[in-house]
């Protein structure tokens, strides 16, 4: 089936026992056994329930994989695919990452002696010399947040193979529509489905999917283990954002477009970073592996920090907001908001930098937004 009607039927059977279109939420927390050696399916909720179960089958039907694992946000899931590694292991991260990413990585992960390294995944070549004897997993961002850079993503899962590291996607910006790391050879996509997956800003989730057998095993442990399980009813509102993803993302698809379009034509903006545009680095790599493109986009303003600050002050449609992926417009300044964190170190966004995550409202009111804004810097 399409993925426009996976996206719709995939884990969303109608209830069998009542006939309910839609399934059910089930908040049980405890599920009665038949016996002390019998338990029926689910027997406690942090294993695993019907709802979160309908969830976890249509996020891997979605994402092309054979096992999937919701958790209670983007992070918790990242987090999960970071366990997969040991003590004394050694993790390559692209040198544009989300900043809580970048956290795990350098502030929390240490202490369990697991250590990084950054890289430039658009250079092969320095990515290759990057990886060293104790590299067991590559860590990668296509588009990376916040300058959206295109990485191959074959060329490194064939280079995460020849190295013994496993390689994960974090496919945030995208969503299984536009793209699906795991056809491409990757061992685990990591999703913050609080983005575009959900698509409505109200509710935080992640989820963790591969095809491979043994890393679904220990993916299972560590969620069932660590708990970082979402809700039921977090679970039953996702499967009801899912429902429209494709429509949505047609239109996140023009609208950021045409506005990427549109800042590169204007006298304040010194450059855009969105992957559709002739002038990407990456471009025609981004069409060949992209299905399309997400609303999300950076661009430069001329004059740097305060100018900055003026034009994320200064929309009204344009929310001035850390999240990505919803209906909703938002604008954000990575330097002082996402990636505070990198700020100091080679991996600082710039001062004049902006990141939009363009909505579906109508194109003519978000420019109008975005032209009186940039009126102000
Ligand atoms: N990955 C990316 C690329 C993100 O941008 C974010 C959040 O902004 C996350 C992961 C974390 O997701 P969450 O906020 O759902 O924990």
């Amino acid at each position: 089936m399409r993925f426009e009607t996976r996206v719709i039927h995939a884990g969303q059977e109608p209830d069998e026992t009542t006939g309910a279109l839609v399934p059910p939420t089930h908040p049980a927390a405890a599920f009665v056994r038949e016996s002390v050696d019998q338990p029926r399916e689910f027997r406690y909720a942090r294993s695993g329930s019907p709802t979160r179960a309908a969830l976890e089958s249509a996020l891997a039907c979605l994402e092309n994989g054979t096992h999937s694992y919701a958790f209670g946000s983007g992070m918790a899931a990242v987090t999960a695919a970071a366990q997969l590694l040991r003590a004394g292991d050694h993790c390559l991260i692209s040198d544009d990452v989300y900043g809580n990413t970048y956290r795990l990585f350098t502030e929390i992960l240490p202490a369990y002696q697991v250590s990084c390294g950054f890289a430039d995944f658009t250079d092969l070549d320095r990515t290759r010399a990057a990886i060293r004897p104790d590299t067991r997993m590559i860590w990668i961002e296509s588009p990376t947040n916040p300058h959206m850079k295109v990485v191959d993503l074959a060329a490194l899962a064939e280079i995460g193979r020849a190295h013994e590291a496993l390689t994960v996607v974090d496919n945030s910006f995208c969503s299984p529509f536009f793209q699906c790391p795991l056809d491409f050879g990757v061992d685990v996509v990591v999703e913050s489905t609080t983005k575009y997956l959900n698509g409505h800003d109200d509710l935080m989730g992640g989820a963790a999917i591969t095809r491979d057998g043994s890393l679904a095993e220990r993916l299972a442990a560590i969620q069932y283990v660590m708990g970082a399980i979402p809700s039921a009813f977090d679970c039953w509102l996702l499967l009801r954002g899912l429902r429209t993803l494709h429509v949505r993302m047609e239109r996140h698809h023009d609208n950021g477009l045409a506005i990427a379009g549109w800042l590169e034509a204007h006298p304040k903006v010194v450059g855009v970073h969105h992957p559709g545009l002739a002038s990407h680095p990456q471009h025609a790599l981004a069409e060949r592996q992209q299905g399309g493109y997400s609303g999300m986009l950076a661009f430069d303003v001329r004059g740097g920090r305060q100018a900055a600050k003026a034009v994320a002050e200064g929309t009204h449609l344009f929310a001035l907001a850390a999240g990505l992926g919803g209906v909703e417009s938002l604008i954000a300044y990575p330097y002082a908001m996402s990636h505070a964190s990198q700020v100091g170190s080679t991996l600082s966004p710039g001062e004049g930098l902006l990141r939009l995550s363009v909505g579906i409202e109508h194109i003519d009111d978000l420019i109008a937004d975005l032209d009186q804004a940039l009126a102000r810097a």
